[in-house]
């Protein structure tokens, strides 16, 4: 039992003035493993507070300092490393692979980020200009639960290269998660007040965050729906925000692709993180008259994923990480059934034999038409939609009817004619033939999936501010 009774602020772990208390559940097994108390509104402005007076210090230091403080950071996740893993466990269900997965990665966002810093040149000269970039400011970092060590990194790397404190409202269902990565940057001796974490709901501690006047930038993860209400939020205080939001991304398998390959991929593209991916590829497009093969393709795929405990080192599918969620995915693959799409694999209920979690059978649909709920939504659980199409054109036209424009995946045996694609899919990321992210390239979505990028010298940019100098004479060097 871990119980989480303490905020960080001003490098010091306090007891927060909110007193309401959350159970923390793990999803595999569905026994409270933990207790949170989360911090309130005021909570937010003391941590704010703490930000405020380290900047005036921490926007003058070195590059070479900062650059130092990312190594710190690095090697304080990598020396927690099996703790981080059993909490991803043990909070969220991932599967053992997976979790050892996604510390390294988020050890390696600050390695990247490092350098970009190294490499970003802080004052240019334009014509008779001094161009300088400049810390933008207090950072808000805003994000969800279906990644927590990744997003919260990938944030803190950028702002600490830029030289921007932090203020963290981390999802309030990562509560240990967050607790423990909390103490590797406590451990990595990084100035007082550059990194506070305030555990809380968003209502009270995220939204004062948005509106709060000391903030200059909002960097936040989440849904769509939330994004915008964060947009629309840090309108007065004139805040530069960043959102990396949903998706309903799009694969496109052309027909002259190697489909014993590039079915088994799609598939692994949709499930992975059990589905709760914003980058998911939950609709499958293939050429019509190919549907049989590749409905027979992704059932014998399906079949070899292990479902069950993420602690065996074989499962593929852990839980879903809430009650709430594991009901939504039941509602959406209830609907494709009423809606008519077929069910090639899979269906509504649990697996056999895992009553006891939130385990749900990993489901493909076939025969979904782009009006079905599930060729609409994001699911936020391994449910795959098959799409047909009769000419290449229809399949980007379909790829790209959608709000979304997140992640998009490409299949072809000609790689001219999948750049082609490429350029006329509208999405932040494509990734052809099973290609895996890029991590130092930028990240973030088109059209509803979002604004600003992330990751390397794209997330560095997007903490800075510009001033140009001019002097009547030259400009000093
Ligand atoms: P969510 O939008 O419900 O919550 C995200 C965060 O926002 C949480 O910390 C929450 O407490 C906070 N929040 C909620 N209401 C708020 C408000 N009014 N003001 C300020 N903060 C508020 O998302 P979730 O359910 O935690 O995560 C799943 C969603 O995240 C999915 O839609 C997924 O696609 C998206 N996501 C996007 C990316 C990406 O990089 N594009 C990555 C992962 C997840």
């Amino acid at each position: 039992m871990r119980n989480i009774e303490r905020i960080y602020v001003n490098g010091q772990f306090v007891k927060p003035y909110g007193n309401e208390v959350q159970d923390l559940i793990n999803p595999s097994t569905k026994e409270v493993i933990g207790r949170v108390t989360l911090g309130n509104a005021e909570d937010a402005r003391r941590a704010i507070a703490a930000a405020k007076e380290a900047f005036k210090t921490f926007s003058r230091t070195t590059v070479e300092e900062r650059s130092q403080m990312l190594h710190r950071l690095h090697d304080a996740i990598m020396a927690y490393s099996d703790a981080l893993m059993e909490a991803n466990i043990n909070e969220y269900g991932a599967p053992k692979l997976a979790a050892i997965g996604r510390v390294h990665l988020a050890a390696a966002n600050f390695l990247d980020t490092k350098q970009a810093l190294e490499e970003f040149e802080f004052v240019k000269y334009i014509g008779k200009a001094k161009v300088v970039s400049e810390p933008i400011g207090i950072i808000g970092i805003i994000t969800p639960w279906n990644a927590s060590y990744s997003q919260i990194t990938a944030k803190l790397a950028s702002a600490i290269a830029a030289g921007c404190p932090v203020v963290i409202k981390p999802s309030e269902l990562s509560a240990i998660q967050t607790q423990m990565i909390t103490e590797c940057f406590h451990k990595a001796n990084i100035p007082a007040g550059v990194i506070n974490v305030v555990n809380g709901l968003g209502q009270t501690v995220g939204a004062e965050m948005t509106r709060n006047p000391d903030i200059a930038m909002i960097s936040f993860t989440g849904s769509t729906l939330v994004g915008k209400e964060i947009r629309r939020g840090a309108v007065d205080t004139m805040k530069r925000v960043t959102l990396e939001l949903g998706g309903k991304s799009p694969n496109i398998i052309l027909d002259d692709a190697d489909f014993s390959t590039a079915i088994p991929t799609a598939i692994k593209q949709c499930f992975t993180n059990n589905g709760q991916a914003c980058v998911a590829g939950t609709r499958l497009l293939v050429p019509k008259h190919r549907l049989e093969e590749v409905k027979r393709l992704a059932k014998e795929t399906v079949e070899t994923m292990k479902v069950g405990n993420p602690w065996d080192e074989d499962t593929i599918l852990g839980p879903i990480v809430t009650e709430k969620q594991y009901n939504q995915v039941q509602r959406f693959i209830k609907s494709g059934i009423e809606e008519g799409a077929e069910l090639v694999i899979g269906g509504e209920g649990h697996p056999d034999g895992l009553q006891r979690g939130y385990f749900v059978k990993p489901t493909v649909f076939a025969h979904v038409t782009e009006d079905m709920t599930i060729a609409k939504e994001e699911i936020f659980g391994p449910v795959l939609s098959i799409l047909t199409y009769t000419t290449e054109d229809e399949a980007i036209e379909m790829a790209n009817n959608t709000d979304y424009g997140l992640g998009a995946y490409l299949s072809s045996s000609n790689i001219e004619k999948a750049n082609e694609l490429a350029s006329r899919i509208a999405a932040g990321v494509v990734l052809i033939n099973g290609a895996s992210f890029e991590m130092k390239a930028p990240f973030g979505g088109f059209k509803h999936s979002g604004i600003g990028r992330e990751y390397g010298v794209h997330g560095l940019e997007e903490c800075l501010e510009t001033k140009t100098i001019t002097g009547y004479d030259s400009v000093l060097k």
